[in-house]
């Protein structure tokens, strides 16, 4: 396997480096920032990029934001975007339905699991759903539901889609909607298939383990819209037209980030180790990817500007 190419410090390499590519994907947590924390120099090497003639794009895991909740935490965090440079598997999740699923009316309806960030961007694509943020869904089962579920009397019809993304009001009421769904032949999506997320110097539970119990309730896999995905993948290609020999994902995980640009067949990889992943982890015989550069930080691309 070929040793990644260390960049930091070097501005010859990281000139070519950055000639090589139109197109970065950047993964976002990790990378651009920390939680709510922006890692210093961030936004400078992003205008730097620009300046360059560089086309930026977020590309997250992170299915609670949708794009526009992003743009906010961008404005708050000084970095300036757009939301069209902002591509979340909530987003991803929405445009597959909409655009690539495509099930003919009525029967096109989501059963949601997940957060408000979800249903935004259901709605910008026009897709009908049930769940989510509900009420009706946030509470204790009831008698009359697992009457209702399992004769079907409570169940809606016109659902043909599951979707699982990170729900912090997860519940014995909605997977058991959600499984009837399922066994029903309803199509099973997930947002991301994390296991976990980093939060507050620990991590906790991602949208994956949220989807896993109903994989493991039915024996069937969802087909995960987020990094590693290839299916994110085509959704970015065919929203932004990107030529992938021209483009280069940068990402802290080599499971999610690594590994969907490896696998994307990009022209390029590049870690950082301001989040997940250390040099050991590519080093080690059963690494999972390997990226092709990698730098300390970010912001030591912009390193070439002020050289
Ligand atoms: N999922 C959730 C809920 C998160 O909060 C995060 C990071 O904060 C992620 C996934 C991973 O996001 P990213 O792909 O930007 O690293
Ligand atoms: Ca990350």
């Amino acid at each position: 396997m070929t040793k990644p190419k260390y960049l930091t410090g070097d501005n010859a390499a990281i000139n070519e480096f950055i000639d090589r590519f139109d197109v970065f994907l950047l993964d976002c947590d990790g990378v651009i920032w920390s939680g709510d924390h922006v890692f210093e120099g961030v936004p400078e090497t992003l205008e730097y990029l620009r300046s360059r003639g560089k086309k930026v794009v977020f590309v997250t895991n992170n299915s609670t934001k949708s794009r526009e909740e992003y743009l906010k935490k961008f404005t708050g965090l000084g970095i300036p975007s757009d939301v069209e440079e902002i591509f979340g598997s909530a987003y991803s999740s929405a445009i597959y339905i909409s655009r690539i699923l495509q099930l003919p009316a009525p029967k096109n309806k989501v059963f949601v699991i997940g957060e408000a960030g979800i249903e935004h961007e259901l709605r910008s694509e026009k897709v009908p759903f049930i769940g989510g943020t509900d009420p009706a869904f946030r509470r204790d089962i009831t008698p009359e539901d697992w009457k209702g579920i399992a004769d079907g009397s409570l169940l809606d019809p016109d659902v043909g889609v599951v979707l699982a993304g990170l729900d912090f009001h997860i519940n014995y009421l909605k997977l058991s909607h959600a499984l009837q769904y399922l066994r029903r032949g309803a199509v099973f999506l997930a947002t991301n298939t994390d296991s976990t997320f980093p939060a507050n110097h620990s991590f906790f539970p991602g949208a994956g383990s949220i989807g896993t119990p109903l994989a493991y309730m039915t024996g069937a896999q969802p087909l995960a819209l987020g990094k590693p995905s290839q299916a994110m993948m085509d959704a970015v290609e065919g929203k932004f037209r990107l030529d992938r020999a021209r483009t280069c994902m940068v990402g802290d995980r080599l499971n999610t980030d690594i590994k969907f640009g490896v696998e994307g067949r990009l022209g390029g990889t590049l870690a950082v180790l301001t989040g997940v992943a250390r040099q050991a982890d590519w080093e080690a015989d059963d690494a999972v990817a390997v990226p092709a550069f990698y730098v300390d930080r970010l912001s030591d691309l912009g390193a070439a500007a002020a050289a």
